[in-house]
């Protein structure tokens, strides 16, 4: 008889091996399938955000940007330095190995929590079994009382750019770039597209961003677009907007880069280039034909409010279901369900999932923009802030952005917070708390901020709301 379950997960990125680990401290015999491997055949946990994403694109970033500021920012506090270089090869080793620690520690928490690793690919079964086929092509078959599938997403590649070694990359191969491009070209001016322009762009690479659409960062707040994308050309990032790539063509080593714009036809010739186009749900081969698990005409797993799939005892969560492709979104579904499965009362907020872009200095935002409100009639107050008003953003040469705060005008509540700043990635938070709290713009103003930090650019925003901001003229009309 096969090895029974209380619940098995397949994928362990952060929503599989989150969910996992609280399953397993809930006291359910839990299993997590996974069927990355290493170079040396060996089981990798963590997925894409770990091994791929959010974390080594952060590593390059912080190299990055102390390589940056050590070259053009420093000066101003009397800090020289001739013949700066960077070792993009130790850079990358660097990353290497924070990867290599954080992956073995959730290795080490599956073994602290008992969760059971399975090597190999995971296939859902009709009747909640679980097919499971390792890399020596033997199959195994679990039961399980109940499944949460997390098998997360993959670069989605275009035809007009097929990758190509060393050349044409995705997010993966941009990670792995050992030398320093003369010249980078960049598909799509999304999250991963700015984060990774930006990372060469720091070492004096001259980066081109091609983006299909018109506007900049639809998604973000009118005035962090603006003001992001102000900054961002500043530091040199060429992004041409309303420029769709038709084709790609490799020539004496060199990538050169077909798109069409109001213009009509142009080309660049790029060292290397790399396809951040988003992202799509990986399912192939996860699921039996009898499975009872229903997809949607997009490819995400179909799920209900608490991630439950059509069927019965099987959920779903993270990058293969609808809402943001966030590691937080997919940690916190991972959370819900096996607390739903241990029979407690669970759910989530997707009214306030922050989303930041580690640019520098970083966007990040939560809740809604001024433009969707105003799309939906609310009638709104808005209180804006400036770094360049706050005495330790000025201590620290970091005044570039503003933290913009929109209230309900009636009612008073926070409903969408906007940021662009140096440590915008960090104060988003209390963003995020505030609205989880149902806060008023009033509460945040009747808080007393620590002084002197950053966070008071929060305090002065809500404060603004009402034409009350101390540290700048804001006083409203009555
Ligand atoms: P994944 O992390 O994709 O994990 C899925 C796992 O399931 C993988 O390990 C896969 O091998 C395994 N799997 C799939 N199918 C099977 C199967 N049939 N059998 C066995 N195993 C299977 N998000 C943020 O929140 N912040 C960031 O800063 C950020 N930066 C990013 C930067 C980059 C360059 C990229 C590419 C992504 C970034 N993301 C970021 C997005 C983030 O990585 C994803 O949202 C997150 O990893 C999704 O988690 P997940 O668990 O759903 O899926
Ligand atoms: P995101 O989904 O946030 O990672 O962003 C991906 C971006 O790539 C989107 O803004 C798309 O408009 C853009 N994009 C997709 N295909 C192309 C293309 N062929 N040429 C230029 N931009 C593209």
């Amino acid at each position: 008889m096969s090895e029974k379950f209380d619940v098995i997960v397949i994928g362990a990125g952060p929503g599989g091996y989150v969910a996992a680990i609280r399953a397993a401290q809930l006291g359910l015999k839990t299993a997590c399938v996974e069927k990355w491997v290493n170079e040396k055949g060996a089981t990798v946990l963590g997925g894409t955000c770990l091994n791929v994403g959010c974390v080594p694109s952060k590593a390059l970033l912080e190299s990055t940007h102390k390589f940056h500021d050590t070259q053009h920012k420093n000066a101003v506090h009397g800090i020289s330095a001739e013949n700066v270089t960077m070792d993009v090869k130790q850079m990358v080793a660097r990353k290497d190995k924070i990867v290599g620690n954080l992956t073995t520690g959730i290795t080490g928490l599956f073994k602290a929590n008992g969760v059971t690793t399975l090597a190999g690919m995971g296939k859902l079964l009709s009747g909640k079994k679980v097919e499971v086929t390792a890399a020596d092509g033997s199959v195994s078959v679990y039961d399980a009382e109940n499944v949460i599938l997390a098998s997360g997403s993959l670069p989605v590649n275009i035809p007009p750019a097929p990758l190509t070694e060393g050349l044409i990359l995705d997010n993966e191969g941009a990670l792995n770039i050992d030398e320093t491009p003369g010249t980078l070209g960049v598909i799509g001016a999304g999250v991963i597209g700015l984060e990774m322009g930006s990372v060469w762009a720091r070492l004096g690479t001259k980066v081109t961003v091609l983006e299909a659409l018109d506007s900049f960062l639809a998604v973000a707040d009118k005035d962090v677009a603006k003001e992001g994308a102000k900054l961002l050309k500043k530091q040199g990032l060429d992004i041409k907007l309303g420029s769709m790539v038709s084709g790609t063509e490799i020539v004496d080593g060199k990538v050169k880069v077909f798109y069409k714009d109001a213009k009509g036809e142009q080309e660049i010739t790029v060292d290397k280039l790399i396809v951040a186009v988003g992202r799509r749900p990986q399912t192939q081969g996860l699921l039996a034909d009898d499975s009872g698990v229903k997809l949607d005409e997009r490819g995400f797993i179909e799920v209900d409010i608490q991630c439950k799939t059509a069927a019965a005892g099987v959920y779903a969560i993270g990058d293969s279901v609808r809402g943001p492709m966030l590691a937080h979104k997919a940690s916190e579904e991972g959370v819900m369900v096996a607390d739903i499965i241990a029979g407690h009362h669970a759910q989530m907020n997707y009214d306030v999932i922050p989303s930041i872009i580690y640019t520098h200095p970083e966007m990040a935002w939560v809740g809604k923009t001024e433009q969707e409100l105003k799309e939906q009639g609310v009638k709104i107050k808005v209180g804006k802030f400036p770094f360049a008003a706050s005495g330790r953003a000025m201590a620290s040469n970091e005044t570039d952005g503003f933290v913009k705060i929109i209230a309900d005008e009636e009612t008073d509540r926070v409903l969408g917070v906007h940021m662009v700043g140096a440590i915008a990635s960090e104060l988003i938070s209390q963003g995020a708390i505030a609205m989880e709290f149902c806060s008023t713009a009033e509460d945040l103003q009747l808080m007393c901020f620590a002084h002197p930090t950053v966070s008071e650019a929060v305090h002065e925003a809500a404060l603004a709301v009402d034409g009350h901001a101390i540290h700048i003229a804001n006083r409203k009309k009555r």
